[in-house]
């Protein structure tokens, strides 16, 4: 069996639409000839929803019980997928965590996985069905349901990847992949092919978390790598794997920004970015746009620079087109 590993995140499920095209997408991968393990998330917002719901019954639920509330999120995306699929005359199954045999502690909300056992998952593949896995759901050994810390749907794909041997556990949702900096900020921003783990680990220490940390962990740990697509379009995205740069010249990777107060934080990620030419080209752009550095740090794989709030993006801007080619 040639094992796939789909997983699309909850904007690409926001309307019956949007479920029907990814159950669309994973029919496509099982034409080619792939055994397909679709793993999705909540559609939309419907989380944090459900979150808000809970808070109008009471401030205070008990761990288990918001657990067995917010992982409703994804059932109920498994089985509209089920369902879509089985309409277009596909043959497809949805599971929950407890049947894809995703075991967990007890650490409601934030649980860690224990072991899996995709005895079920493989007995549908077997079968020629779509297995649709809930993400994000787990159970401990008293069947009670868990959930795998927000974001956690990474996690279940990741974990189901190296468990059923995919070599690739690829990632769907509305971005088409990992920039050189946010596209919203700086329009000339470019996706980048391929990027390391500890890059994107670094990235959600500056402050933008690309994927779920600990899928992302999980995923060095075990050597899946991920491949970050675009639910809508064709294309390729990004890949995240264990990449090394050997480069002799200093490199500027990508950047991160972040609001603190009145201030704008930007941190540069590359490597031998703590030499004297990058310390120069960075004041030199602050200077030529009359910014005043509140703050410089430079360490070879990470500078950080502080400045007023106000001239955040412009300055990103500034420093983008000055670093990246
Ligand atoms: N629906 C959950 C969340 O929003 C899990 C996920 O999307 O991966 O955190
Ligand atoms: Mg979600």
């Amino acid at each position: 069996m040639k094992i796939k590993i789909m997983k699309f995140g909850g904007t690409s499920l926001s309307d019956p639409e949007k479920i029907r095209l990814a159950a669309g997408r994973a029919a496509a991968e099982k034409k080619k000839g792939f055994s397909v393990v679709l793993v999705l998330s909540a559609p939309g917002r419907m989380t944090d929803e459900l979150f808000e719901l809970a808070q109008r019954i009471t401030p205070k639920p008990t761990p288990r019980e918001l657990d067995a509330l917010l992982s409703t999120g994804e059932s109920l995306s498994a089985a509209l997928a089920a369902m879509a699929l089985e309409a277009a005359g596909h043959s497809a199954v949805s599971l929950s965590g407890a049947q894809a045999g995703i075991l967990t502690d007890s650490a409601f909300s934030n649980a860690s996985l224990l072991k899996l056992n995709p005895k079920r998952i493989i007995a549908e593949l077997k079968k020629g069905k779509i297995a649709v896995v809930a993400g994000f759901q787990g159970v401990n050994s008293s069947l009670d349901i868990t959930t795998l810390g927000r974001g956690g749907s990474d996690l279940t794909a990741v974990a189901l990847a190296n468990v059923l041997k995919a070599k690739v556990c690829e990632l769907y949702s509305d971005v088409k992949g990992i920039y050189t900096a946010n596209p919203a900020l700086v329009s000339s921003a470019q996706k980048l092919a391929r990027v390391s783990y500890d890059e994107v680990m670094a990235l959600a220490e500056a402050g933008t978390e690309v994927r779920q940390l600990r899928a992302v962990s999980y995923a060095k740990k075990h050597k899946i790598s991920l491949m970050l697509r675009s639910s809508f379009g064709g294309g390729s995205g990004t890949l995240i794997g264990d990449f090394t740069r050997a480069g002799k010249s200093p490199e500027v990777r990508c950047f991160s920004t972040r609001k603190i107060g009145n201030y704008s934080e930007i941190t540069l990620l590359g490597s031998k970015l703590n030499r004297g030419e990058i310390k120069t080209s960075v004041r030199r752009t602050a200077l030529m746009n009359g910014y005043l550095l509140k703050k410089e740090t430079y360490a070879p794989g990470r500078i950080t620079l502080i400045t007023d709030r106000s001239a955040g993006t412009r300055f990103l801007n500034g420093l983008h087109a000055a670093f990246i080619r």
